[in-house]
């Protein structure tokens, strides 16, 4: 099927034209992060409003570079949640209204889900696998056993690890969002031999906990005398990113052992995260396990991966009404297979 997919559950709006749940003729996505940066996080009603400026112009732009007009689409997928309600709504009240008016099905998608599959769109993954989505607001272990069948193995108990990549960063004063910046710092190496916590890594069971870690560096910087200067600012970035590195991979791999998969996807925005990518590379050399990641674009949001999951569910004759709502909370093992 040739599918328009939306994405506006947050501070980014974009535009895919996929073919066959594969093939991306187009994918588009504005950033809003310098209208958010000078407040340092997303502000729901300036992403709202920005939102529903670039959408039109957005999705035009998808299509004249897939090559294709209106008429050609199929169907129409966008992502129903979680995320930010009113940036929702905007993606949601367009794809209705477009799929509407060119009389073809409609489908609200899951974000996560999106994430998660994102990895269909380069290669083939074999179902079963273990997932972890690490990104602004999670940071859960599913096993995965085929589109729409998820079930939940652990997940943070407070912070996601991307938010505590922004919150640390803003503490050292790098701007946001912190996920980029710490990564490119963190490549020296350099811990200085600074060592944070890696809470609940020894823990019986798959949960994480980001917030203590976070606290463990603002006390780091109370124990200085002075601002850190450049070095140590780059040393603890890196010492801050090891530790987080630690837990995921660590706690990936073991949930992946206890449930006897072995494969690993890693998909949402912390995956683009070069230092994760090296330590799961690193630890897959010594298993059985494989460890797949989207390339960054797909990790990042974007609408193509929605396109994964949508043209699955709509060549199997599943798709929302005209009441599609958009909902700020869904749990993804809620997701119904086919
Ligand atoms: P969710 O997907 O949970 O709804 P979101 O859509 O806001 O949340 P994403 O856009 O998937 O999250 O990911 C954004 C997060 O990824 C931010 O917290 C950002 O700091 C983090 N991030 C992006 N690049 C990197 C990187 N290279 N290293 C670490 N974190 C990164
Ligand atoms: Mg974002
Ligand atoms: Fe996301």
């Amino acid at each position: 099927m040739l599918l328009l997919a939306l994405e506006s559950s947050c501070d980014e709006t974009a535009a895919a034209v996929v073919k066959d749940g594969r093939h991306v003729l187009s994918n588009i996505i504005s950033s809003q992060v310098d209208l958010h940066a000078v407040y340092g996080g997303v502000v729901p009603e300036l992403a709202s409003r920005r939102h529903l400026e670039v959408i039109n112009p957005l999705v035009e732009d998808a299509l004249n570079k897939a090559q294709i007009q209106p008429q050609d689409l199929q169907g129409v997928v966008v992502t129903r949640g979680p995320g930010l309600v009113g940036a929702l709504l905007v993606g949601v009240s367009f794809a209705k209204a477009y799929a509407y008016a060119l009389n073809i099905p409609v489908l609200g998608v899951h974000h996560i889900e999106g994430h998660i599959q994102a990895v269909q769109l380069e290669q083939k993954v074999e179902y079963p696998f273990l997932a972890l989505a690490v990104s602004g607001g999670h940071t859960h272990l599913y096993r995965v056993d085929g589109i729409g069948r998820y079930q939940l193995l652990g997940r943070t108990v407070d912070d996601a690890a991307g938010e505590a990549f922004d919150k640390v960063a803003k503490m050292l004063g790098l701007g946001y969002p912190g996920g980029p910046v710490i990564d490119k710092l963190a490549a020296t190496d350099d811990d200085g031999g600074i060592v944070f916590p890696r809470p609940m890594l020894k823990k019986d069971n798959f949960n994480f906990s980001f917030s203590g870690m976070k606290t463990a560096v603002l006390n780091y910087l109370h124990t200085l005398e002075v601002a850190p200067d450049e070095v140590t600012t780059r040393q603890i970035a890196c010492a801050f990113q090891t530790a987080v590195v630690d837990v995921l991979t660590q706690k990936a791999m073991r949930a992946a052992k206890a449930e006897n998969l072995n494969r690993i996807v890693v998909a949402g925005g912390v995956a683009c995260n070069s230092g994760l990518r090296k330590k799961f590379l690193t630890l897959e050399k010594s298993s059985d396990i494989r460890v797949y990641f989207p390339s960054p674009i797909f990790c990042a949001d974007n609408a193509a991966m929605l396109a994964v999951a949508g043209d699955y569910y709509l060549a199997h004759g599943s798709f929302s009404g005209l009441d599609l709502n958009a909902v700020s909370n869904w749990p993804l093992e809620q997701v119904k297979s086919i």
